[in-house]
């Protein structure tokens, strides 16, 4: 709890609304995430000492992860920010020096059938716990999860492309790429 912030609220907003292209509410979420969840993992230089300790799982591809990937400076890139697209405010942050991880999900998460309050959180004034949940957790990352060098490449027995990072799917002795295993993908060939 002692480690201390690598920037103020006010400041940190401030930078990931450059980034952002402007201050929207997602942006203050993403800032008192960030606070909170490097706090949490001991990580107060997160693009100075300690860039190389650090990795986000972040769970929804909005204003929030452009927060989150401009105060941590983790980017899908440099394999330091993986997304997973579940739709939900949330993000876990890691510490892979120590392997402390936390997952920091916002309140107010509506009930089944009720509709849009409007009223929003004041992101800059409230004490976290009032406005996040956060819990200790474990990921376990394998070795192609890491930044650094592909160690796998293979081939696709049915498309024929190549798959990296171990993202293969094993269909008896086949090797199958993800689409390939489903027999379905976001895009359709036309023309
Ligand atoms: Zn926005
Ligand atoms: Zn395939």
């Amino acid at each position: 709890m002692n480690t201390p912030y690598f920037g103020t609220y006010e400041e940190l907003v401030e930078q990931a609304g450059k980034f952002h292209g402007d201050i929207c509410h997602g942006i203050r979420i993403g800032t008192r995430m960030t606070m909170s969840g490097l706090r949490r993992i001991g990580i107060s230089d997160p693009k100075g000492e300690d860039r190389k300790k650090l990795m986000v799982f972040v769970e929804i591809d909005r204003c929030t992860t452009d927060a989150i990937m401009a105060l941590t400076g983790c980017r899908p890139g440099k394999r330091t920010m993986k997304i997973r697209y579940y739709g939900k405010m949330a993000a876990t942050f890691i510490n892979l020096e120590t392997s402390q991880a936390a997952r920091v999900v916002i309140k107010g998460n509506r009930k089944p059938g009720e509709s849009d309050s409007g009223e929003q959180p004041d992101f800059a004034t409230l004490p976290e716990e009032e406005l996040f949940s956060i819990t200790k957790v474990e990921v376990a990352l394998r070795p192609e999860d890491l930044p650094g060098k592909p160690l796998s490449r293979l081939p696709c027995v049915k498309c024929g492309e190549t798959i990296m990072d171990g993202r293969e799917v094993k269909s008896g002795e086949q090797i199958l790429c993800i689409p390939c295993s489903l027999a379905t993908d976001y895009y359709r060939v036309v023309g």
